[in-house]
């Protein structure tokens, strides 16, 4: 097929605002057999999906039988705000940076949706089918194999130029288009995330266990947080960029600033939204997806991380109050971590009017272990 094609594919992409735009073959992707050994290991925690379509991940027929292309596109988001110098101070939690605005998938599916649509019909009766996070799709494979970034030890796809800031798309089509080359690896001897990763999730040979990924804890587990993770959490209430934000090749991406971000909200005010205000606040956003009350059991563990007494009013109120077992079992843990005299007197309230007998367990552990000598 004519490069005059791939200009034109191209062309029309950056029209669209994507940054990049990349061309691979559809063959099976480099890293399926190390795909296969990190499911079988457990890696991918308890996103059990991952596993399950492995067939079609790795195959693309198994998409598109007639697919003899993979176009991979990226689109760039804004480089998260500086933290706050003290936030167990001013109890501002963090939000991973492309949280920010409208839910990715709706502000660029229907850009994929239109490229698909221009490229069947460029050549009548040819077929497009686009993908952003939505499909059994090994993104990041085609988009290093495309051209768009290497596969970094951070497991983001990386550039020189663009940092790992971005979000990938794809679209698969029957149009035979030649390949574009892969970039370089330009991680060289650097180990800046893996040491920096609070959580020791990243191991080397380019790999994360999501088992002890912040990001997999916050967003994608339903349920209690287990214990040993919790102190871990920090301040994060929905993702991480740690490991993005140490990274060298993302240096030239920061906002000079710590801006007032919404990434960066006051904890005790989320600990307070109810579901008619976590809906009106987040309703088109991706913090949809960890629900109500998800995004308030990461909240009270990070006012639990923050040490600061301030918290224990607003974790007091949540324990007493608050219709989700999981939200005031999490806040019980947090009161039992600070450990004043007030978060022992809003703990004993809790047991006359505690129900829940896994929360009634929490707060009788946050009791036997929380320290007595702290009052505030
Ligand atoms: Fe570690 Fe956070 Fe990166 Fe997960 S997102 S690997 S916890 S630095
Ligand atoms: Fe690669 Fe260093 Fe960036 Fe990690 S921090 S992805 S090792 S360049």
């Amino acid at each position: 097929m004519s490069q005059a094609i791939k200009d034109q594919i191209r062309a029309a992409a950056l029209e669209l605002g994507f940054a990049r735009c990349g061309f691979a073959r559809p063959t099976r992707p480099p890293h399926a057999d190390f795909v296969e050994l990190w499911v079988e290991e457990g890696n991918a925690a308890g996103m059990a999906y991952l596993g399950k379509r492995l067939g079609r991940r790795l195959d693309p027929t198994n998409v598109l039988k007639t697919v003899r292309s993979i176009i991979t596109l990226s689109n760039r988001y804004a480089p998260p705000p500086l933290p706050p110098h003290d936030w167990r101070e001013s109890l501002r939690g963090r939000i991973a940076a492309y949280a920010l605005g409208g839910d990715y998938h709706k502000a660029i599916g229907p850009r994929l949706a239109q490229l698909a649509r221009q490229i069947e019909m460029l050549t009548p009766g040819s077929r497009a089918l686009w993908y952003i996070d939505t499909g059994a799709i090994l993104e990041r494979e085609w988009a290093s194999l495309g051209g768009i970034g290497w596969f970094g030890k951070n497991t983001n796809i990386l550039r020189r130029d663009d940092g790992s800031w971005f979000f990938l798309g794809e679209i698969f089509t029957s149009l035979d288009l030649e390949p574009d080359a892969p970039v370089a690896d330009h991680c060289g001897t650097c180990t800046r995330c893996l040491d920096s990763c609070p959580t020791g999730a990243l191991a080397p040979g380019y790999k994360l266990d999501a088992r002890r990924c912040i990001s997999y804890w916050t967003i994608e587990h339903r349920g209690a947080i287990p214990l040993e993770m919790r102190p871990l959490l920090g301040n994060w209430i929905f993702g991480c960029d740690e490991c993005q934000e140490v990274c060298p090749w993302n240096d030239d991406h920061k906002p000079p600033e710590a801006a007032a971000s919404p990434l960066l909200p006051y904890l005790p005010d989320l600990l307070a939204l109810d579901d008619a205000a976590f809906e009106a606040t987040y309703r088109d956003t991706s913090l949809w997806r960890t629900k109500r009350d998800g995004l308030l059991r990461n909240v009270a563990i990070a006012l639990g991380n923050s040490g600061n007494p301030g918290a224990v009013p607003a974790l007091g109120t949540a324990l007493r109050s608050d219709a989700s077992p999981l939200v005031r079992l999490h806040s019980a843990w947090a009161l039992g971590v600070l450990g004043t005299s007030a978060a022992r007197t809003a703990l004993d309230r809790a047991l006359v009017s505690e129900a829940d007998d896994n929360v009634l367990n929490e707060i009788h552990d946050a009791l036997a272990g929380g320290p007595t000598s702290k009052s505030n």
